[in-house]
């Protein structure tokens, strides 16, 4: 009989009370020591790998843990250290990290970008020509010997070299076309260098993360993979090496890296990777190489199915020369410990499987392997119970919700009317001047309003106290619009603590988390609600609000509601149906709500879907089937209102270019997009491709403080201009003004609304 073992890839890095997170902030602000802040992430780290062997991990991970981000270590250990913070990282290494990643007064932070299709954003490494590369082993070298110290079974992880590159972007003053990949030669060496020093402390296995290869990958680039995991794999000074791969299928990558000189592959079994499994035996198996089967779900927060994943497992069995059992992924993308949730239906918490969870169906699954079923018995009666409870349960089918789901037409995910008309109307009914003036939603989210939401949590306040407070907030962000002279008023957001979270407290199916903090970037961490169920609206979420800023103004208040698509990009989704039956249902709750709007008065409404493009699936083969469904939700959620009523929609990040059609499909009236930084690109490439409907390029960069003055905002309408004719042009800012101050947008506001004057005489 093989024995197997039990691993993960990575873990929470946040300690169970965030105290990462409160020692990281600390030294920020100088309350708290650099020896302080390195004491509480060792006994942290410490905690963690304790907790992992004591659950049965056999094989536990370091060099997954991170101040900030695991990118931004893994260029510190190749020496990319970008000339404007060479000085800081000179002076003193964790504040020279911490300005890499903040920035400092002098020197912009790495740009940051998301990981793959997760919520987990990553600070981009910036190389170039002249980039040289150094080893930097140490942060790697320490967490070995420190989990080594626990007498533990150890594997240092890192990401892999050809991902490292393939995230990569030149450096600024480096020409665009510039490829990252082609410094690999010169990057193998010190891989090859960290590999060397991390066998010299002891390590036997090495992981090397390439989760760029279950994207579409040019020959060259495979051939670069090749080409890596040959020269690092014929070193032998080395360890033995695990490449894994994760967030999909490898696809063309697995041949590659099944012919590669390495001793073990790691490979995503979950969800659609399990095609990986056609593709192993495709190979013609792994015989040679360990298999580390990634058979629980390391990004989303449902118990697994035991059964069904032994059964995997004894497929593997016979394509490998050992199966080791694992996440699909590392374990830092699902919150910590499910246990402590006691504010979630103990039927629903019963389903919910966060990192402590996993880890212990892991050391289940593997114990099942090695001895038998009959060693796990109990496990999987258990787990039968629970997954036939939730298959059956009624929290999850609401029979009055899929009948309607199944009754939806080509005719509900359609507007009435053309655009033309429906532009005709709108204008007749809005009276509208050219150039109109709007903002994206929010207002800042003051100390007061945050206070006022945790007063009526704790129950220091009561809840019509709390609406007074918001509904002081909401007269002073009209009466301020107005004496701005803004066209289309909003009421500001401020009974939102986040824009999916408010609906998900508002809808049945959804459930909220308590203490389910997920890292998003840096000390950011999020708390994203579940799709439990089937999703049912049972009273209006929003109309209160807008209902009451209407009544404060002649002018129009746009209504304002998160899309579908988002709802679902923010949260932990279903995985017992299809994605786009989750959106249709969730869409038709919102449809709902938009009609309950018109019926108020609204007159304009807008549906956010700032993440129709972040969840773009990895392959290119698949973003036709994603797009469809995604935006005939965002279609069925509008497309009931009147010819006259106009619909809004809103996207912030920059690059557009792969969904212009998608955009198109929306059919909204009027889409308003991030552009101030890219300099109205947007606005020219819609235009390009013959965009029919209003656009409202954002010409106020709202992620700084910078007040930007007419002049600045007057010269980016101007250059929208050139591409979008003034009467369907809308002048607004890039985004919501939650996260910025109240004099700031006061003064940058009203600065947009001159400029817009001004134009319109100038016409
Ligand atoms: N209406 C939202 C706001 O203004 C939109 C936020 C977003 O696009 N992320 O805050
Ligand atoms: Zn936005």
């Amino acid at each position: 009989m093989t024995t197997t073992s039990a691993t993960v890839y990575g873990y929470p890095r946040q300690g169970p009370d965030r105290e990462l997170k409160r020692a990281i902030e600390g030294y920020w602000k100088g309350r708290l020591g650099a020896e302080a802040l390195h004491t509480t992430a060792a006994d942290l780290r410490r905690a963690t790998w304790q907790r992992l062997a004591a659950a049965g991990i056999d094989e536990v991970p370091t060099g997954d843990f991170s101040y900030y981000d695991h990118m931004l270590d893994t260029s510190v250990m190749v020496g990319a250290i970008p000339e404007r913070h060479r000085a800081a990282v000179g002076a003193d290494a964790l504040d020279g990290y911490f300005a890499m990643a903040r920035g400092t007064q002098e020197a912009a932070p790495l740009e940051m970008t998301k990981w793959f299709d997760t919520n987990y954003h990553y600070l981009v490494p910036e190389l170039g020509p002249e980039t040289v590369f150094r080893a930097n082993s140490a942060k790697q070298v320490a967490e070995l010997t420190e989990a080594r110290a626990l007498g533990l079974a150890v594997r240092p992880v890192l990401v892999g070299p050809v991902t490292y590159l393939l995230l990569a972007k030149p450096a600024p003053g480096v020409a665009a076309d510039f490829e990252p990949l082609t410094l690999l030669d010169r990057l193998l060496p010190v891989y090859a260098e960290v590999l060397a020093d991390l066998r010299a402390a002891g390590a036997t296995w090495v992981q090397l993360d390439e989760p760029a290869l279950v994207q579409d990958r040019t020959p060259a680039e495979l051939e670069a993979v090749a080409r890596a995991y040959r020269e690092l794999g014929e070193r032998s000074d080395r360890p033995e090496l695990l490449v894994a791969s994760y967030f999909g299928r490898l696809g063309e990558a697995l041949p590659v890296l099944a012919e590669a000189p390495v001793e073990g592959l790691a490979l995503d079994l979950t969800g659609p990777a399990a095609a990986n499994l056609d593709g192993i035996a495709a190979a013609g198996g792994l015989l040679g190489k360990r298999l580390v089967a990634g058979v629980v779900d390391g990004r989303n927060i449902w118990i697994n199915d035991l059964a069904k994943s032994l059964s995997v497992l004894g497929t593997l069995l016979g394509l490998a020369d050992r199966v080791d059992v694992a996440a699909s992924c590392s374990l830092l993308h699902v919150p910590l410990d499910v246990s402590l949730e006691h504010g979630i239906d103990p039927r629903i918490r019963d389903w919910l499987a966060f990192a402590r969870q996993k880890t212990a169906e892991i050391a289940t699954l593997a114990r099942g392997l090695s001895h038998g079923t009959e060693a796990i018995a109990g496990e999987l009666a258990a787990n039968r119970t629970r997954l036939a409870a939730r298959a059956s349960s009624p929290l999850t089918r609401d029979p009055a919700v899929r009948a309607r789901a199944a009754a939806v037409t080509g005719d509900d995910t359609r507007r009435a009317r053309p655009y033309g008309e429906r532009g005709a109307a709108q204008r007749a009914r809005l009276g509208l001047p050219p150039l109109p003036t709007t903002t994206i939603g929010s207002f800042p989210q003051t100390d007061e309003l945050r206070r006022a939401r945790a007063d009526l949590r704790a129950g220091r306040i009561d809840t019509a106290t709390y609406e007074e407070r918001i509904e002081a907030e909401i007269v002073e962000v009209i009466s301020f619009q107005e004496k701005a002279g803004l066209d289309v008023l909003v009421h500001g957001e401020p009974e939102r603590s986040d824009m999916v979270q408010y609906f998900a407290e508002r809808l049945t199916g959804y459930v909220a988390t308590q203490h389910g903090w997920v890292q998003s970037y840096g000390t950011r961490y999020v708390r994203p609600p579940i799709l439990a169920g089937d999703i049912a609206r049972p009273a209006p979420m929003t109309v209160r609000w807008t209902r009451y800023a209407q009544s404060l103004t002649e002018r129009p208040v746009k209504g304002m509601l998160t899309g579908p698509v988002t709802m679902l990009a923010w949260s932990f989704v279903r995985d017992d149906q299809p994605l786009a039956d989750t959106a249709r249902q969730v869409a038709l709750a919102l449809r709902d709500e938009v009609a309950d709007l018109e019926a108020a008065g609204s007159a304009i409404i807008q549906v956010d879907e700032p993440a129709l493009r972040e969840t773009l699936p990895l392959r290119t083969a698949d973003h036709a089937a994603y797009l469809s469904w995604a935006t005939e939700a965002f279609r069925l959620t509008t497309g009931g209102v009147r010819t006259d009523t106009q619909i809004h929609t809103h996207m912030c990040y920059a690059e557009f270019g792969d969904i212009l059609p998608a955009i198109d499909a929306l059919d909204a009236d009027v889409i308003s997009l991030e552009a101030a930084r890219s300099h109205m690109r947007i606005a020219a490439e819609l235009a390009a491709a013959g965009y029919p409907r209003e656009v409202g390029p954002g010409v106020y960069d709202i992620h700084s403080p910078r007040v930007p003055d007419v002049e600045e905002m007057t010269a980016l309408i101007r250059a929208a201009l050139r591409a979008v004719p003034a009467e369907r042009l809308w002048i607004n800012p890039d985004c919501g003004l939650k996260t910025r101050g109240w004099p700031e947008v006061r003064a940058s506001l009203e600065n947009l609304a001159t400029a817009a004057r001004e134009l319109r005489r100038s016409q």
